[in-house]
């Protein structure tokens, strides 16, 4: 995908999923050491292709990272730990977490920590400073938008992290993104810049369901998210709920 990058597709495709989770193999051109970011959910499988990947290119696994502890990002790190001998590091497990801005160095290959939470409270996206690229887990996904996982999520840490990214597209820091779901993005600053308009978008019309009188998250899902298909209304629902608590916490 990049020359520091490459990814090895987990066949769970789903309406949440999209084609399936991508689990990102990163290692420095030359070195022997590998990092993984989010081996995925538990699957055979795919945890011995993600295996075969690092090995066909003479190296092996030190790391595993984690963006998120969703199941179909992380249901499989134990069992990964198991394969690999490779410590599984990620925030809010309570042990070695990682820390806001914390700089990874494995073979010559620098990798930045950076807290992006809103999807869920233990969001994290990884930078590759030598690719200006941003691996985001689900915060910003390779097609259509996330989702903020309330009651976890919280759209205020959200948007906060849509700008943290996009300022970080206006420094140069970050140009493209290697996403949890979907195809790579060449264009961050687009997709930062989309999502903000995006969620404005559906702060306002959750303001107008709510004039036009309604009460419940459903009622709001169904004049809101109707565009949507009707398979991913549960997760909109709790998006829905996100904006709610969030327009509350609103002074007026
Ligand atoms: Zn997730």
């Amino acid at each position: 995908m990049t020359a520091r990058a490459a990814c090895v597709l987990c066949p769970n495709p789903s309406p949440m999923t999209l084609d399936g989770t991508n689990t990102w193999v990163v290692a420095e051109p030359g070195s022997t050491e590998a990092v993984v970011i989010d081996p995925g959910p538990l699957d055979e499988g795919h945890l011995a292709r993600v295996v075969s990947e690092v090995e066909q290119a003479d190296r092996r696994v030190v790391l595993t990272l984690l963006t998120h502890g969703h199941l179909d990002h992380a249901e499989s790190a134990e069992r990964f730990h198991e394969l690999t001998g490779a410590p599984v590091r990620a925030f809010g497990r309570g042990h070695d977490d990682v820390a806001p801005g914390e700089v990874i160095r494995v073979g010559g290959l620098e990798i930045v920590a950076v807290a992006t939470p809103g999807h869920t409270s233990d969001s994290y996206s990884y930078l590759l400073p030598a690719e200006t690229a941003l691996l985001t887990g689900d915060t910003i996904l390779g097609r259509g938008t996330t989702v903020v996982a309330w009651p976890d999520g919280h759209l205020e840490s959200y948007l906060e992290s849509l700008h943290r990214i996009e300022a970080m597209t206006r420094t140069g820091d970050v140009a493209r993104i290697l996403p949890g779901h979907g195809p790579y993005v060449a264009d961050a600053a687009a997709a930062a810049t989309y999502y903000l308009a995006h969620r404005a978008e559906r702060l306002n019309q959750v303001r107008a369901a709510l004039a036009a009188g309604d009460r419940t998250a459903r009622e709001v899902v169904e004049r809101v998210y109707a565009d949507v298909p009707r398979n991913v209304w549960g997760a909109a629902e709790m998006s829905v709920q996100a904006q709610l608590e969030y327009l509350r916490r609103q002074p007026s």
